[in-house]
């Protein structure tokens, strides 16, 4: 007889591992199956974890998942080629336990992730890759793997298999992935000495600090850049949206992008000696409300990147994974437990779910914001040097009286962008956070 499982889950990431856990842990047949070598193999993130996700899941995590830094620091710059103008924000409550908000190295962090998934009773198997969903007319069956004689089945699908969602679009279950609905992304970790690291940002024992970034760097492309302190480590990437590299194969890639973030001079010296260890890039779905696609039919549902939850204006995308792999674990449990089918009708209190959340709520808050960075270049070119002008021009004391600096960083922004240009700027910014 062929081997039936109650849930198969593909992919072996946060909302993979969230799903699974939250099914086994409940006392579901699980099989989880993984096309890496070993869970985090092949996974990507900056990475900032947010506790709050994880604690819903496993609620000591503290007590043994690796963790680097506990963030007790937020830094916000806006770069022209060789000045910022940020804000910190560091607070002493960011340093009383429970932390909310840590570094991680997801190689390992992923590794502890999925011990617990075995732990609670799921079986995975890596190295092996689904190669499609079997269907039974509308309906989703189990998986096709790489492996000979590769067919099992299930009552449901959990699609965890990351933003190039293959799976679910070679069964025609969404669409094809929008150069402009995502974004590319590359990273670098530096090594050093702990104390450098404590040294350089201001901090000491566990304590750590993040910075985000935007500006000139990215020139003129919709994107940001990123440095976040680790134990013995510091991570440094950028990301752009896709269908702008690809816009303009004139364009810089992303590589030199990154390179030219390390060379910048507020960056340089935190970076300085650092060795580096491992290099990649990612894939981010920054496609935002309007991308997410159907989540659940016939059995089958999507959670994480492949679903598209990603809030890019915050950066969280692994605690939209870990929430939705949960909120999908948990509504294929209450089915079970109430002997129904997993049929989409069944399903849909995932949806529900999802939509009662912040998930859905913040996906939507923003739901504007692609489109309003699309259309406008000037935040990621003219406005961050006017502002870096501004400030110059505001701070350099040289005899020039307080009112002609002030009409002279005025008639800077009017002949930019023109007043009708800077009002509607205002609105477009006021429309998308609103
Ligand atoms: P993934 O972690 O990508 O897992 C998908 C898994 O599925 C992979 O292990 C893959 O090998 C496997 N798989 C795919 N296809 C198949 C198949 N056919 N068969 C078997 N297995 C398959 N989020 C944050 O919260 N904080 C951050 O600081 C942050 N920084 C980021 C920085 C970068 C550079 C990038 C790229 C992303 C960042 N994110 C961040 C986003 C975050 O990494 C993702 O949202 C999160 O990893 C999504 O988890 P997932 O499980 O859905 O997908």
């Amino acid at each position: 007889a062929k081997e039936k499982f109650d849930a198969i889950v593909v992919g072996a990431g946060a909302s993979g591992n969230a799903a699974a856990y939250t099914m086994a842990k409940a006392g579901l047949k699980v099989l989880q199956i993984e096309r890496g070598e070993y869970p985090g193999s092949k996974n990507v993130q900056g990475a900032i974890l947010y506790a709050n996700a994880l604690e819903k899941i496993i609620p000591d995590f503290r007590d043994e998942a690796p963790l680097e830094r506990h963030i007790i620091e937020q830094r916000i710059w806006v770069l022209d080629d060789k000045s910022f103008v940020g804000t910190h924000y560091r607070s002493d409550d960011y340093n009383k336990p429970p932390y909310n908000r840590y570094t991680i190295i997801r190689a390992q962090f992923d590794k502890w992730f999925s011990s617990k998934v075995r732990e609670a009773g799921a079986l995975l198997i890596c190295e092996t890759t689904v190669e499609e969903l079997l269907m039974d007319g509308q309906r989703v069956v189990g998986v096709r793997c790489d492996r000979i004689g590769g067919e099992v089945y299930a009552d449901v699908v959990v699609l965890a298999d990351g933003v190039n969602s293959t799976l679910a679009r070679k069964a025609g279950l969404h669409g094809e992935v929008q150069a402009s609905n995502v974004a590319l992304a590359v990273k670098e970790i530096l090594f050093m000495p702990e104390e450098v690291i404590q040294q350089r940002f201001n901090v000491k024992d566990e304590e750590g600090v993040v910075i985000e970034m935007m500006g000139t760097v990215t020139e003129g492309m919709v994107g940001t850049g990123f440095l976040y302190t680790n134990k013995d480590s510091l991570t440094i990437g950028v990301g752009c949206m896709l269908s702008d590299f690809k816009a303009n194969p004139q364009r810089t890639a992303p590589y030199a992008l990154l390179e030219k973030l390390k060379k910048h001079p507020s960056i340089a010296p935190l970076i300085e000696g650092g060795e580096m260890k491992e290099y990649t890039a990612h894939l981010i779905p920054e496609g935002g409300f309007h991308a997410v696609p159907r989540v659940y039919g016939d059995g089958w549902v999507i959670v994480g990147d492949s679903g598209g939850f990603v809030n890019a204006v915050h950066r969280e995308g692994s605690n939209l994974a870990m929430t939705t792999g949960r909120m999908a674990g948990e509504a294929i449990i209450a089915a079970k437990a109430a002997g129904k089918d997993m049929t989409a009708a069944t399903l849909k209190a995932y949806e529900h779910a999802l939509d009662d959340s912040f998930v859905m709520k913040d996906l939507h808050k923003y739901r504007d914001m692609p489109q309003v960075l699309h259309t406008s270049p000037q935040f990621f070119s003219a406005y961050p040097s006017l502002l870096n002008r501004a400030a110059q021009t505001m701070f350099t004391v040289d005899g020039v009286d307080k009112k002609t600096k002030e009409k002279e960083i005025f008639s800077s922004f009017r002949s930019a962008r023109r007043l009708g240009g800077l009002v509607s700027d205002a609105f477009k910014l006021w429309k998308a956070f609103r």
